[in-house]
C-alpha cells in the first residue's frame, strides 16, 4: 500500500493528516507547535506511523503547508495553506455539497477564502495583525473564565436573552473588560456568548472582503466550538458546513494535492 502525508505546521499546532492512493483518510495526528517545529513535526510523524503501523518505506509523497511549512525539509512539495485549504475543505465536504466560501480560524490568525465553481481560489482575505478573531482571543477569554477552551461552546448555550457586548479588540484589553463585566454580576454564560458575536461579527466582516457565497466551510479548532458556530451563523444569515475533523482541512489537502503530484510525476516518467 503507498500511502501520503500531509503536514500542516501551524502557528498553534501541528496536524499530520496520511490519506491512502485513493485520497481516503487512514489516520491524522495532532500536537502543539512548540518553538521546535521540525522536531515536533518529525516526532508527531513517528508516532502516527506507530500508531498505524505504517512503514516509512511505504510513504511515497509528503506534502508540508502552513505557517512554518518551509521548516519541514523532508518534503516533497510545499504548498500555500490557502490552497491546501481549499483542496482539503472541497474534498471533506463532497456529500455537503459545492463550496463557494471558506472561513478559517487559526490559533493566530483568521481567513476567508473564496473560490469558483471548479474549486480555484479566486480570492481570500487574513486577519493576521492581531488577537481578535483568532482562536488566541478565545484562549485568553477561557482562562480568564477559569475554564477549557472546548467548555466555551455549552456554556454560549446557557445564555439567556440578547447577548452582551463585548467590544474589545484586543486580548489584552478584553481581560480587564471581562473582569469589568464579572464585577458588574453579569454571568459566565452571558459573557461566552458576547465574545461569540462579538468574533462572529468581525469574521462576518472578513467573509464581506471576499464577497459571502452560499455554500460556507467552517474550520480550524474553532470551528469546534459549536457556542461559536451558532454566533456566526446567526450573523451571516446562513448555514455553515463543520467537516468531521475541523482542525485537518489543510493538512488533508496537503496530503490530496500529493496523490495529485505523485501521480503527475509518475505519468511524466
Ligand atoms: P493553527 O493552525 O493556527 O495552529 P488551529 O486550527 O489548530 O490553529 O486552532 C487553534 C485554536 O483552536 C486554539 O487557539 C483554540 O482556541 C481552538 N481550539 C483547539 N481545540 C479546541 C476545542 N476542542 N474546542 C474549541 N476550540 C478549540
Amino acid at each position: 500500500m503507498k500511502y501520503f502525508v500531509g503536514i500542516d505546521i501551524g502557528s498553534t499546532s501541528i496536524k499530520i493528516t496520511i490519506i491512502d492512493e485513493n485520497k481516503n483518510l487512514v489516520g491524522y495526528k495532532i500536537s502543539a507547535s512548540g518553538s521546535m517545529f521540525y522536531k515536533y513535526a518529525q516526532e508527531t510523524l513517528n508516532q502516527l506511523l506507530d500508531e498505524l503501523n505504517i512503514d516509512t518505506n511505504d510513504i511515497v509523497y509528503t506534502v508540508s503547508t502552513g505557517y512554518g511549512r518551509k521548516l519541514y525539509k523532508e518534503a516533497d512539495e510545499n504548498i500555500s495553506e490557502i490552497t491546501a485549504n481549499a483542496v482539503g475543505a472541497r474534498a471533506a465536504a463532497k456529500d455537503f455539497g459545492e463550496i463557494k466560501t471558506i472561513i478559517n480560524i487559526g490559533g493566530q490568525d483568521s481567513k476567508a477564502i473564496s473560490l469558483d465553481n471548479e474549486g480555484n481560489v479566486t480570492n481570500f482575505a487574513m486577519n493576521d495583525r492581531c488577537a481578535a478573531g483568532t482562536g488566541k482571543f478565545l484562549d485568553v477569554v477561557a482562562l480568564k473564565l477559569e475554564m477549557d477552551v472546548d467548555e466555551l461552546g455549552e456554556h454560549h448555550f446557557k445564555s439567556t436573552g440578547t447577548p452582551l457586548s463585548v467590544s474589545s479588540t484586543c486580548a489584552v484589553f478584553a481581560e480587564s473588560e471581562i473582569i469589568g463585566l464579572l464585577g458588574n454580576n453579569h454571568t459566565v454564560e452571558d459573557i461566552v456568548c458576547g465574545v461569540h458575536y462579538s468574533i462572529a461579527k468581525r469574521i462576518v466582516k472578513l467573509v464581506k472582503r471576499v464577497g459571502i457565497k452560499k455554500g460556507i466551510y467552517f474550520d480550524g479548532g474553532p470551528a469546534m466550538n459549536e457556542g461559536l458556530v451558532n454566533a456566526i451563523e446567526n450573523e451571516i444569515g446562513e448555514r455553515i458546513f463543520i467537516p468531521q475533523y475541523p482542525q485537518i482541512t489543510t493538512s488533508f489537502g496537503a496530503a490530496i494535492i500529493g496523490v495529485d503530484s505523485y501521480n503527475y510525476e509518475k505519468e511524466a516518467i
